[in-house]
């Protein structure tokens, strides 16, 4: 993909949503730490499902402090591996307090060393809480970003760093959402909604997957309709041999009770000649 594909791509991504947005809930920077932390292989609907019942019970690093792990887990207990995570939500919260003041840094080393925390979750808050630029690549934008051949990589690292490089100026702040946006609804990992994508043409992918072809209602396709016609005949061969089965067993049965009747007639005929005589 060449620079002024790149700027026609995002150009139409902001045209579609100018204003995107993380669907992870929150309200201020702590809120959204602890949401990327909780959000790990899970999706952003169950880790809002969480927040919304422990929000409005401890949001601030000394609430969820006092909760320790015991208190946390209830509320978190339906997202995956939630025994780690309330484990490094609570020693998260512990170093807020005692090494920033209750302030969420906004330094990537810093908040890298927060437990639970790595490149992608600081990355997420330094972009979406304090508005730097900083690249999150999850598996959505390394798709989307490799099959577009809009910043390929082999890694999430250089996948990172050519977005960061290749990424047009004016659209560097919001690219991470336009992105994990574009690969969550359209460009799915297993069949990619090509036929409905907006970037189609600009994108490098060649396997597109073709539009669907919407058949008329009760139409046939040429080999349902030869299978039908088969299993038409063979039903129909099947009703006449066995209509001739049973024809010729009613024959069969007419003959043995002609021949039954001839014999009885025979024996009574003996019979009374035997008397006459
Ligand atoms: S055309 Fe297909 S592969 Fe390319 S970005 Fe769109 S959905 Fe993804």
């Amino acid at each position: 993909m060449n620079n002024e594909k790149r700027e026609e791509m995002f150009r139409r991504l902001k045209a579609a949503n100018p204003e995107p947005k993380t669907e992870l809930e929150y309200n201020n920077a702590f809120e959204l730490l602890i949401a990327v932390i909780l959000s790990a292989q899970a999706t952003d609907v169950s880790v809002n499902k969480a927040t919304q019942r422990l929000y409005p019970v401890a949001n601030t690093p000394e609430a969820i402090y006092k909760l320790g792990v015991k208190g946390l887990t209830p509320y978190i207990r339906t997202i995956g591996l939630f025994n780690t995570k309330a484990k490094n939500v609570i020693e998260a919260c512990r170093m807020l307090c005692e090494l920033h003041d209750g302030q969420v840094p906004q330094d990537r080393e810093k908040l890298e060393a927060l437990p639970g925390v790595g490149r992608k979750t600081a990355n997420v808050v330094l972009n979406t809480a304090f508005r730097q630029i900083a690249m999150a690549v999850d598996t959505h934008i390394f798709r989307v970003s490799n099959r577009t051949g809009l910043a390929p990589g082999k890694n999430v690292l250089q996948v990172e760093k050519q977005l960061l490089k290749f990424v047009p100026k004016d659209y560097l702040l919001d690219a991470h959402h336009w992105l994990i946006l574009h690969g969550r609804y359209v460009c799915l990992a297993r069949t990619p909604k090509c036929p409905e994508c907006s970037i189609s043409d600009l994108c490098d992918f060649k396997p597109k997957t073709a539009a669907k072809v919407k058949k008329p209602v009760g139409s046939s396709g040429p080999a349902k309709l030869a299978a039908r016609t088969t299993k038409k005949r063979s039903t129909e061969g099947r009703k006449k041999s066995s209509a001739k089965k049973t024809a010729s067993n009613t024959k069969k049965k007419k003959t043995k009770l002609l021949a039954k009747k001839a014999t009885k007639k025979k024996a009574v005929a003996k019979a009374v000649f035997k008397k006459r005589s």
